[in-house]
């Protein structure tokens, strides 16, 4: 039996959107809820989820210090799950929401996963592939491109989050991953 982890207290609440308007606001603010239980899970509190035809079909987020694997951040861990989900790796339909701009590893994955649309909440100008740092849509031979939300939805909320947790962890003033 796996022993149970005593949980971190997040000083960030959960919050629960109307299920009736199913909007960019609505997935990310789920999005936000699982960055909130990786914070919990004393891991960086990124969150993700997919969306196809209004209904989610993956949610996580990043377990990169509980399963010791530096490839499950949450969007890494939602693609397999939608795949799984939906018995294709073909995400053509789906859009993923992600509280943090997606890094190489994952920006490359949502384009091999050929997935319609990502809506990231926090840019990210070190590491984010998607429009912060350098972005993946623009290399010149690539025949799928994702259409972008790139910040904007609920980008303080996610930020917050990530400065608060930072801050936390390194006890400095600053909190930018
Ligand atoms: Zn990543």
């Amino acid at each position: 039996m796996p022993e149970a982890q005593p949980e971190l207290p997040c000083p960030f609440e959960k919050r629960f959107p109307s299920q009736l308007v199913r909007d960019d606001v609505f997935f990310m603010t789920l999005a936000y809820n699982q960055a909130i239980d990786a914070w919990r899970r004393d891991e960086v509190p990124i969150g993700a989820v997919i969306e196809v035809g209004g209904e989610v079909v993956a949610s996580a987020h990043n377990t990169v210090e509980g399963v010791r694997d530096p490839t499950a951040h949450a969007e890494m861990l939602a693609l397999t799950q939608a795949s799984a989900r939906l018995g294709d790796w073909r995400l053509e339909g789906a859009t993923v929401y992600v509280t943090k701009e997606p890094c190489p590893m994952c920006s490359g994955a949502m384009l091999m996963s050929r997935v319609r649309r990502v809506c990231y909440a926090v840019p990210d100008p070190k590491m984010g592939c998607l429009g912060g740092a350098t972005n993946l849509n623009d290399l010149p031979r690539v025949n799928h491109h994702v259409e972008l939300t790139a910040g904007g939805v609920l980008e303080e909320e996610c930020r917050g989050l990530l400065q608060a947790f930072f801050r936390l962890k390194r006890g400095g003033p600053d909190g930018q991953s």
